[in-house]
This record gives C-alpha cells, structure tokens and sequence, in this order.
C-alpha cells in the first residue's frame, strides 16, 4: 500500500497531483474539499450547514469531515493506494486520524509536502478553474484552454470554485499557516515527511513524486 497524504497551500498543485497520480498507478483518491462541495451542490443538511464557512475560507467541522472520510475510505478495497487530499488540515485530525486508522491498511505512508510562496499560490487559486463534467483543473495564465471556458479534454463546462477569490484565499492561506503547516513537524518525527518544491511544470513535480513513492 501507498497512501498518500499532501500538506500544500491552497493552490500548491496537491489536486492537480493527485488526479495524475490516480491516473498512472491507480490509485484511489478521496478530497475532503470534493466531499464537502458535492454536499453543497446537493444541497443536503450538511451542505447548507457548511456553504458560508466554506466561502468565507473557514474549516469545517472535525465530525463532519470524519464521517464523509470514513464513508469513503470503506468503499475502497483492495486499494493499490490511497490519496488522501485535503486532509488532515489540524493536529487534531492527524492525531484522531493515527488513532482509527495507524494500525490498518488505511494508515498514512507517505505525506508530501509541497513548498510554495503565498504570492504564487495566489496567482494560481486566482486563475483556476475545473471542469463541471471530467473533473481536470486548468489555470488560465498557465494553460493554453483550446476553446474559451471549455475543457480541453472533454469540451465540458469550466467554472471556477466559490472560494477561489482574494478574500477568501488570504484567509484560507493564514488557516493553512496557523493549522495545517504545523503537521510538517508531526510528520517528521513519524520519519514520513517528504519535501518537493512546487514549480510550474507539473510534470516535475509529478516526477519528483513519483521518485519518492517508488523509493528512487
Ligand atoms: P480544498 O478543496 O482542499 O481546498 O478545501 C476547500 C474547503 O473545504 C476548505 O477551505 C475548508 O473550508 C473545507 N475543508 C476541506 N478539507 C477539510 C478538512 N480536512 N477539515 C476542515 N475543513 C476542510
């Protein structure tokens, strides 16, 4: 098994990098953030609980984000490897995370993380948008898109995410400050942490991934 977990900044790559990873080895991938936007688009309980904290860049509930997380990592069997993105965001869920998990095969092999400066990963939150049908992720000021707001891949609609806007990303980059990048030292002492630098050729960094998963 190698299961995968990112600590990135919003706009560092990690769901650029997981849909490459899915696709070349297999492996299955389950994204806090998706789990959370197709509540909102359904317009459950749940989705109508969270939709203003979500815009507004916040995090959501621990209880919440476990439930969706264990639903989803039960449908996975047999899994070659599991990419777990967008999570954990605290020490509280990487520690509650250890203590359900860190004896089974769901346990975290691998977290990269994935070093980027704020004005970058500004730049490409600001630009990104993602295809309502096939799920790729584009970015207008890096990608050449063929046709205007339409996917290269499968000519589906391009929208860009409700919490892809300045405000909201200043906020979600000082939650990830204060929250989520503590973790590099918890994962450090677990001896799993691995660095790369986010460049803007994915490929790169696809294979600088790529290298640390296969022991390279
Ligand atoms: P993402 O797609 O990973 O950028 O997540 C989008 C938003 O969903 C975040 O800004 C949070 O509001 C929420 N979210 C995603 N994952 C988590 C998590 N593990 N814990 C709390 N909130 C989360």
């Amino acid at each position: 098994m190698k299961n995968i977990i990112f600590i990135a900044a919003p706009g560092a790559g990690k769901g650029t990098q997981s849909q490459m990873l899915q696709e070349k080895y297999g492996f299955d991938h389950v994204s806090t953030g998706d789990l959370i936007r197709e509540e909102i688009a359904n317009e459950t309980e749940i989705g109508l609980k969270v939709k203003d904290l979500i815009r507004q860049g916040l995090l959501v509930n621990d209880d919440i984000i476990f439930d969706m997380l264990k639903n989803k990592l039960v449908q996975f069997k047999e899994s070659k490897g599991i990419i777990i993105d967008g999570f954990p965001r605290t020490k509280e869920q990487a520690l509650r995370f250890d203590e359900l998990f860190g004896q089974s095969d769901n346990k975290i092999d691998y977290v990269i993380y994935i070093d980027i400066d704020q004005v970058e990963a500004m730049k490409r939150v600001l630009g990104r948008m993602t295809c309502s049908a096939c799920g790729s992720i584009y970015n207008e000021y890096y990608d050449s898109i063929h046709e205007m707001g339409k996917c290269n891949a499968c000519g589906g609609e391009l929208k860009r995410r409700s919490d892809d806007n300045e405000e909201s990303f200043n906020k979600r980059f000082h939650v990830y400050l204060d929250e989520t990048y503590p973790l590099i030292d918890y994962y450090k002492k677990q001896n799993k942490l691995y660095t790369i630098q986010a460049t803007n050729d994915k490929e790169e960094v696809f294979h600088a991934i790529e290298g640390i998963i296969n022991g390279e």
